[in-house]
């Protein structure tokens, strides 16, 4: 089933635990990976229990620290499909002075689309597949980041179950986006041995 939303918020501590999350984040969330959340079973957990990339973790670790050191917010586009809709989101991230950071995400974009390599309940070969966290692209052999819409041509083997595993990344032109939103701020471990 897909969840239609238009804006997701909530919020972190000083210590990057969740403090509060909305329905739209737990539903989100529920859609996203099969195991079962509540608000009662996240609320306390770290930010970070939920991110499984280090690279992403990295990211979004230096964002807080931004927003908390330079008290600006940031506004990151971002990419959110699930296996029923390709989401286009507006993330806007700042903090309110206690070390607090909220999360404000708007739906930018949404339309239909079928990728069953994105629904975490079909069954997975032993392979890999490299996918952008950010912009949610995967990458080639060779290096190249392409759409989905490329998939089929490119990776055969992800159009039928036993899919390959998705292994998160950030691509480069994601990283550039991050630096740039960030002003140069951000010191993101940028050549790690996952690119
Ligand atoms: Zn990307």
């Amino acid at each position: 089933m897909s969840i239609e939303f238009t804006t997701c918020q909530y919020a972190v501590d000083a210590l990057d635990r969740l403090v509060w999350v909305d329905r739209w984040w737990l539903a989100f969330a529920k859609e996203n990976d099969a195991g079962g959340l509540a608000e009662s079973t996240v609320v306390g957990r770290p930010l970070w229990e939920f991110i499984s990339d280090p690279a992403t973790r990295d990211v979004y670790k230096e964002i807080h620290r931004y927003v908390r050191t330079a008290g600006l917010a940031l506004v990151v586009p971002f990419r959110c499909d699930s296996p029923s809709m390709e989401r286009r989101i507006s993330l806007t991230v700042s903090s309110d002075g206690s070390g607090h950071v909220l999360y404000e995400s708007i739906l930018v974009r949404a339309r239909r689309h079928r990728v069953s390599l994105l629904d975490p309940r079909l069954p997975r070969s032993q392979s890999e597949l490299r996918m952008c966290s950010f912009c949610k692209r995967v990458q080639t052999d060779a290096g190249r980041w392409i759409e989905f819409d490329e998939l089929d041509e490119q990776f055969p083997e992800a159009a039928s179950p036993p899919f390959p595993q998705l292994t998160y990344r950030v691509c480069e032109d994601c990283f550039a986006e991050m630096r740039t939103v960030c002003g140069g701020y951000v010191g993101l471990a940028s050549d790690r041995d996952s690119r």
